[in-house]
């Protein structure tokens, strides 16, 4: 076998090609600045963002001018986290987490605690779900937002946003939800969570990387940010710089995309994560992470007890796969998610995370599911600590 079967979706998707179609002619032919409309070449570019922001505005059911464009979700987590805390200092300093969250929003909110910030971290059960009473009891008089995901990125596990778009509301404070891997991936609107701010990015959803955005509410109660780039005015002051053209188009034509499969192409990757799982949990002493809780319908978190998922990904290396560790770059810390979750340590670096994408097909999963299992039954064989745990000597 010679072909790589990706099988890490959640780190990155593969660009689709015909997002590259569509952009091609904004990295060559249509190259002008959009901000230069005194000529016909400004003025091509310029429609091309106004069509890519609406794409981006229908994907998730909100208007266009409530989306900004960014270099991706970080800089969206950035702006709206940093944003909220320059201008709200008058409401107060209290923000409230989860401890699951990307490092994105967790590493910005510990910036903030050092300038004077308050955040309380919310823990979540076994399941990877919070209480929604350990909301309720966090909030203070002096609390300006909540910052709390739709799905996360190591377990699928999904957030009851709608419940806590409602508690935000009835205590009236602010709402930003890092919706980054539930963005065109399953059928939901901006109307069944009403969130005040919202961020996803490019590049997963098979667009280009370094390019993202922003949704902003601006119905109803607006919502006053300061911005981190200072220039030119762009994006209505709250981004300068010159805009990514290209890039700006990729995301508009990835969510077209997006809005029109995400459905058909949900149920189709359920069902191959449905036997991934199947096949897999017949290994001893095997365990899906969050399985309890709603969960994104291309993501499996497993747990294979007794080895290491480092290991099994050596035994395996034609599988792309990721440990709990791997979106923290070069680090080998177990996942914070797991061990939230209360998972071991051990436990943490026993499991593997299997994100499924656009491109996998069955005979991917198949392929997965033989090489994942004969790496865990060969290394489990040669194990020590396997034998002693058959043994009794040890759980
Ligand atoms: C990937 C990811 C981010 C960061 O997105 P970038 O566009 O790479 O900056 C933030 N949050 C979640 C949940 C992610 O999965």
């Amino acid at each position: 076998m010679d072909r790589l079967i990706y099988l890490d979706n959640n780190a990155t998707t593969p660009l689709d090609p015909q997002v590259l179609e569509a952009m091609m002619p904004y990295l060559t032919t249509h190259f002008a600045n959009a901000s230069s409309l005194t000529h016909r070449a400004g003025r091509i570019a310029a429609a091309a963002v106004v069509t890519a922001r609406q794409q981006v505005a229908s994907l998730i059911g909100s208007s266009a001018e409530e989306i900004t464009f960014t270099s991706g979700a970080t800089e969206a987590i950035n702006l709206a986290l940093k944003g909220v805390f320059a201008r709200y200092q008058s409401k107060g300093r209290h923000f409230i987490t989860c401890v699951t969250e990307h490092k994105a929003v967790l590493d910005t909110l510990a910036y903030l605690e050092k300038h004077g910030a308050e955040v309380t971290y919310l823990p979540v059960n076994k399941q990877g779900a919070i209480d929604l009473q350990d909301l309720e009891n966090a909030i203070r008089p002096d609390t300006v937002l909540m910052a709390l995901m739709h799905a996360n990125n190591e377990t699928g596990v999904i957030h009851p946003v709608e419940k806590l778009a409602e508690i935000a509301r009835r205590h009236q404070i602010l709402f930003f939800c890092d919706a980054t891997q539930s963005a065109g991936k399953i059928p939901w609107q901006i109307a069944d969570f009403p969130v005040d701010m919202l961020c996803l990015s490019g590049h997963k959803l098979y667009g280009p990387k370094g390019i993202g955005a922003l949704y902003v509410r601006r119905q109803n109660r607006r919502i006053q940010l300061d911005a981190l780039l200072h220039g030119g005015g762009q994006e209505n002051k709250l981004r300068a710089g010159t805009l990514n053209v290209p890039g700006i188009v990729g995301l508009g034509k990835a969510a077209e995309i997006a809005e029109e499969t995400r459905e058909v192409e949900a149920s189709r990757l359920m069902r191959l994560r449905g036997k991934l799982e199947q096949t897999l949990a017949t290994l001893p002493e095997t365990g899906i992470n969050g399985a309890g809780e709603p969960r994104l319908p291309h993501v499996s978190n497993m747990t294979f007890r007794h080895v290491k998922a480092a290991e099994i990904m050596v035994k395996a290396p034609d599988i792309a796969l990721a440990s709990g560790s791997a979106c923290v770059s070069g680090t080998r810390d177990p996942s914070h998610v797991l061990l939230a979750m209360g998972l071991a340590e051990a436990d943490a670096h026993a499991s593997l995370r299997f994100s499924l994408g656009r491109f996998n097909t069955a005979d991917d999963i198949d392929t997965c599911i033989r090489e994942v299992r004969a790496a865990v039954e060969s290394l489990r064989a040669s194990s020590p600590v396997w034998q002693l745990y058959r043994s009794g000597a040890i759980d």
